[in-house]
């Protein structure tokens, strides 16, 4: 008899599955969260309005008030957008309809592993086109590849995770106008940028963006991503997504957060952004350690000391970094996540004390 996972598609049983290590630590800079919890006001709204909801019932079939919502805090139309169970299932609800076995899929590289999981999952060939020496995306190349090869899809990451690089518009306009298939932008951290594409989606019928309430949004924990994009794209990546596939407890969370995010949320977001300043700073002082700029909340840092070791005396220290050395051109980095002005503080005196130690 056949052994049956000679029944799985080849290219799944080459892959492995999507991991994290399960380290622990009280100072955790390893998955790019919010360091500050949401706040209270929020969770007390929130408290309020689930007590008052029937527990028993189903969430709306189509969670229109929902989406309403999201499109007016995103500066798009309701038709236009889809909500989901993390950004994690938009990327692949929007992969499921786009993509398959003779579909090329462009992605830069190094960036978030995900993309080339699910598609190589879904059976499509994923190309990549590595970051120009300076961890940048390399315009040109990626031009060059989705129209030569007729690619179905190009993703970025913008800010792209792990490097922190950004897409400029004209450079979107570009790589969307230069190619018949699909841009997908994921702005899981467009919030410390300062810059979206979402205006962008009316002049560009190809463009999908998706976005995350786990970064900025402080709601990692409750699994809230959305998708945007024409209405009729959209309508045909909603036929990949689960009924129900928000349940009502994270939608009204999300739903609370972009009622009070001018109040409650962007505050956070801003000191993120001034503490990434501020610890980058710090780091650069620190001989031997080299961190990259970034428009995320988190960055690379290049080191003279293996990322291994610089890790493990880390986390030695109760500090819980991302050791991204074995991606594509990281050899020598660890990313680390923007944490709370304490946490960064005592970041900066521990990678002081290995360094010195290291040199002694
Ligand atoms: N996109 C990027 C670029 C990410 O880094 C992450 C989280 N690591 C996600 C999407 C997934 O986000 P979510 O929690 O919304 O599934």
């Amino acid at each position: 008899m056949r052994d049956p996972i000679e029944t799985v598609k080849p290219a799944v049983r080459a892959i492995s599955a999507y991991s994290l290590l399960p380290h622990r630590a009280s100072i955790k800079i390893n998955q790019n969260e919010n360091p500050f919890d949401m706040p209270d006001e929020i969770k007390t709204e929130v408290t309020k309005r689930l007590a008052s909801r029937p527990w028993s019932r189903y969430p709306d079939f189509v969670a229109s008030d929902l989406l309403e919502q999201l499109a007016a805090f995103a500066g798009w139309i309701p038709d236009g957008t889809l909500a989901g169970n993390g950004s994690n299932e938009m990327i692949q609800a929007a992969l499921a309809v786009l993509v398959g076995p003779g579909v090329k899929v462009v992605i830069p590289e190094p960036t978030f592993t995900l993309y080339r999981q699910i598609a190589t999952i879904f059976g499509a060939e994923v190309i990549s086109v590595p970051l120009t020496g300076r961890l940048s995306f390399d315009i040109p190349a990626l031009i060059d590849n989705a129209s030569r090869l007729h690619a179905g899809v190009l993703i970025l990451c913008s800010p792209n995770n792990p490097t922190g690089c950004r897409i400029e518009d004209q450079d979107l306009i570009n790589i969307a106008n230069a190619f018949d298939g699909i841009v997908i932008v994921d702005e899981a951290y467009h919030e410390f940028s300062g810059n979206s594409v979402v205006k962008l989606l009316k002049e560009l019928p190809n463009l999908i963006v998706l976005r995350t309430f786990s970064k900025a949004m402080a709601m990692a924990g409750l699994r809230v991503g959305y998708l945007l994009a024409s209405p009729a794209l959209a309508r045909e990546v909603h036929k990949a997504t689960l009924p129900y596939n928000l349940n009502f407890v994270s939608s009204t969370v999300a739903r609370v957060a972009c009622e009070r995010y001018e109040t409650n949320l962007r505050p956070l977001v801003q000191e993120i952004i001034a503490e990434r300043e501020r610890l980058m700073a710090s780091i650069s002082q620190i001989s031997g350690l080299d961190p990259v700029p970034s428009h995320a909340n988190f960055f690379l840092v290049k080191s003279a000391l293996k990322p291994q070791k610089l890790f493990e005396e880390l986390l030695d220290r109760d500090i819980l970094v991302r050791n991204v050395s074995h991606y594509p051109m990281l050899g020598d980095c660890l990313r680390l996540s923007v944490g709370t002005p304490q946490e960064n503080d005592e970041v900066v005196l521990a990678l002081q004390d290995i360094i010195s130690r290291a040199g002694a």
